[in-house]
């Protein structure tokens, strides 16, 4: 049998991971187990909400310089500014890693830092507002988070916003957007889940939605693999399996360290171990190698390129 394709996991907690523990030598851990699975490509969030005790913003700062410390001591590991960047990572065999935030709690006068420093990914929101969402909706402050993003060819990403937000920053923003981590709302009702409306609008301009194995987003009942690619059906036969991605949101290695509500994994795809296993059983259920290919990495970074080449009606686009 060919090599199943290498995988862009859309969502990833592992600088939360190193600023949890304090430890540089976890990085070396995720490194090894990333190439086991051959993940070769992830998007790293900074997030905010690990320490309860600690604000937001400079916990994501803090796990910045962790992950700039770590990626500096690691092998085998680069942050990639732009699409180029990643595909020479991935001809070494390193993984590349884009430099997203989860929630977006810093000043906005730091972005140009952010920028110069990789950033090139964001949420606006994490499961709590933030200064950019209060209430359900965009603020005045979002919207002028979204257009300093846009303006920077940033991969924009509605997960995490509330319907009506979502809706909002659709009218702020023409580029092709990311949903990094949810699933369809059809099959399983959850907030963090999309409507089909959601998922077509997401798909009109360009867009791709990662599907996310965390258990309570795929099912009512104990979440398997399954699960996850009935998900993935329903998503790419709505859309077209050029908008679906994977944005595992993986969270094994943080169920000792931090609550979030349930211990409970999915069977089958309860971390990157699993992972080749699932790109088998898609081609099991009918998905032809090429379409899996696709899903695999494929759509996220068509999406990127796309992002980065963009012309923007506003003018003055950042290089850079
Ligand atoms: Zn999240």
């Amino acid at each position: 049998m060919a090599l199943s394709p290498w995988v862009f996991d859309a969502h990833s907690d592992i600088a939360g991971d190193l600023f949890l523990r304090d430890d540089p030598q976890r990085f070396r851990e995720h490194i090894d187990r990333m190439i086991a699975a051959r993940v070769g490509a992830v998007i790293t969030c900074l997030w905010g909400f690990a320490d309860p005790g600690v604000p937001a913003a400079a916990q994501q700062l803090r796990q910045l310089e962790l992950l700039e410390q770590a990626l500096a001591e690691v092998p085998r590991a680069t942050l990639c500014r732009t699409p180029q960047e990643l595909a020479f990572a991935r001809r070494r065999h390193d993984v590349a890693f884009v430099l997203g935030i989860e929630g977006f709690e810093v000043p906005v006068a730091l972005l140009p830092e952010l920028h110069d420093r990789g950033m090139r990914h964001a949420m606006l929101r994490w499961s709590v507002d933030s200064p950019a969402v209060r209430s359900g909706h965009l603020t005045g402050l979002g919207k002028e988070v979204v257009r300093e993003i846009e303006r920077r060819h940033w991969l924009v990403d509605v997960s995490h916003l509330p319907e009506p937000a979502f809706w909002e920053l659709l009218e702020e923003t023409e580029c092709p957007i990311l949903a990094s981590h949810s699933n369809a709302a059809a099959l399983q009702r959850h907030e963090r889940n999309l409507t089909d409306d959601q998922l077509r609008a997401v798909a009109e301009r360009g867009g791709v939605v990662g599907l996310n194995s965390w258990p309570p987003f795929l099912s009512s009942d104990a979440a398997t693999r399954e699960d996850f690619i009935r998900h993935i059906r329903y998503v790419s036969d709505l859309i077209g399996p050029d908008h679906v991605a994977f944005g595992f949101d993986f969270v094994d290695y943080l169920l000792d360290v931090v609550d979030l509500g349930s211990k409970d994994l999915a069977t089958g795809l309860a971390g990157l171990e699993d992972v080749p296993g699932l790109l088998a059983d898609l081609v099991r259920h009918g998905f032809t190698e090429v379409e899996t290919e696709h899903l695999a990495h494929g759509n996220l970074i068509n999406l990127w390129q796309a992002v980065s080449a963009l012309q923007l009606p506003r003018g003055g686009a950042v290089i850079g």
